[in-house]
């Protein structure tokens, strides 16, 4: 197991240098157009994947790399560059959780690369657990996953809601849906299925307008009579029948789909966090040195600079929590203190706080569209609130630090 280290190795540095020159010279030039139109960005995808940002292959070095610290790395700085283009990109890792969190490894093999597809050949990949009644509480799921044994498919019935790259058919995706086959035991009796791209019966709902991450693509998908086939049940049919007696007789596996999937990728959405918090102090740090008020730059004011101290130190902060839970992860040392929980909890919060501070550095120029830090602050908030809200990070943290089940 590598020893936890902020010394970042060769590969590492490479790879940050890399990704962060993409986030500079190809990102941030758009990153005001897409937010104002509010769509997916497939120009600058495409570009991703002629570079090999956007590929199976890439994707899983990051990820495997034992030291746990590079794909949050690479969430940072291309979060620096534009939260919402970073979605569009990334979204679909998301979908790549759901498989590799509950998938067997010939499930991985076999969907893992259809989610990216090939240059020239996107494809994407969702993630669609949350409904309208089952938002932080998964528990609560409506969608159904019924066995036709007489075909050997599963049929899945149910609209989910909220989803990224929800119900996109310009390129085939991948829908990872976690579905109840046995609602009476709630989480319990929940499992994860692979929908293959243009499978019938599904359908996109409703597009939302956002308040920020506008090039992220958010939608309602609808399931209606959707079969799969049986290999599409993620872990396979007999893991997912033993997992249901245990609970049947009371005795609960730890594992339920969703939360694996949240478990692993809370770090990396606190890393995304970090990203756009950066890029707002730097800007504003910059600004304040030039800016003249009072015949002096506003830095030379306290009241200025502790902003910007108090900003880069919350950062630092955050990020020496998203680089533990993120090692922890990698390394097999369990969350006993909702590490996951905290990092994330943590780096969205300090986004939404020194995106503010960095409007009111900025004054009058912080509050329009001249300047991109009003677009940061609109990015921000989603940190608090996608991927399990502040309030469920702090519910995960109580319960792992007491032991009591706090409601
Ligand atoms: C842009 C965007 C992208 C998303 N992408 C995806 C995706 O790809 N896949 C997916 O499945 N979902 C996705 N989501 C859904 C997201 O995870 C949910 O919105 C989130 O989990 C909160 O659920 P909710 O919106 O139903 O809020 P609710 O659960 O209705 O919560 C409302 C408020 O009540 C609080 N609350 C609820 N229960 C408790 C409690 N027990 N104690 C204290 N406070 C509580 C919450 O913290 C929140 O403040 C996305 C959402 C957005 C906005």
């Amino acid at each position: 197991m590598p020893e936890f280290s902020l010394d970042l190795n060769e590969d590492q540095l490479q790879i940050k240098e890399w990704v962060h020159g993409f986030a500079k010279d190809v990102i941030r030039p758009v990153a005001a157009e897409w937010d104002e139109r509010e769509e997916t960005p497939w120009p600058v995808i495409e570009e991703a994947a002629k570079i090999g940002l956007y590929s199976w292959e890439t994707i899983a070095n990051f990820f495997f790399d034992p030291t746990g610290l590079t794909f949050p790395i690479v969430s940072e700085e291309m979060c620096w560059g534009d939260a919402g283009i970073t979605l569009a990109i990334l979204g679909t890792t998301l979908g790549v959780s759901g498989i590799v969190g509950s998938g067997t490894q010939e499930q991985i093999a076999e969907w893992v690369p259809e989610c990216f597809g090939t240059v020239g050949d996107l494809h994407m990949a969702a993630f669609a657990v949350s409904e309208p009644d089952a938002g932080s509480d998964v528990s609560n799921l409506r969608t159904r996953a019924v066995y036709d044994e007489a075909t050997d498919e599963w049929v899945i019935n149910g609209t989910k809601t909220w989803i990224t790259n929800g119900g996109i058919d310009k390129v085939p995706t991948v829908h990872v849906v976690v579905a109840a086959v046995e609602p009476e035991l709630k989480a319990r009796g929940h499992a994860s299925f692979v929908v293959p791209p243009r499978t019938k019966g599904v359908s996109m709902g409703q597009k939302f307008k956002k308040m920020g991450i506008r090039a992220s693509h958010t939608a309602e998908v609808i399931f209606d009579d959707v079969r799969v086939p049986g290999r599409c049940l993620l872990g396979g049919k007999e893991k997912l029948d033993g997992r249901l007696a245990r609970a049947r007789e009371g005795k609960g596996s730890k594992v339920q789909a969703a939360m694996s999937t949240f478990e692993a990728s809370r770090p990396l959405v606190g890393a995304q966090a970090l990203g756009v918090a950066r890029a707002a102090y730097e800007y504003s740090l910059d600004y304040a040195k030039e800016r003249k008020a009072f015949g002096r730059a506003i830095i030379e004011n306290q009241a200025i600079a502790f902003k910007l101290a108090d900003m880069r130190m919350q950062i630092d902060a955050a990020r020496l929590l998203v680089w533990r839970a993120a090692w922890m992860a990698s390394n097999g040392k369990e969350f006993t203190a909702g590490e996951g929980s905290m990092s994330k909890l943590y780096a969205g919060e300090v986004a939404v706080r020194v995106t503010d501070e960095a409007i009111q550095i900025l004054g009058g120029a912080g509050y329009v569209k001249d300047h991109p830090v009003e677009q940061w602050h609109r990015d921000s908030k989603i940190y608090t609130i996608f991927e399990g809200t502040s309030e469920i990070q702090r519910l995960v943290i109580a319960r792992a630090i007491s032991g009591v089940r706090v409601p």
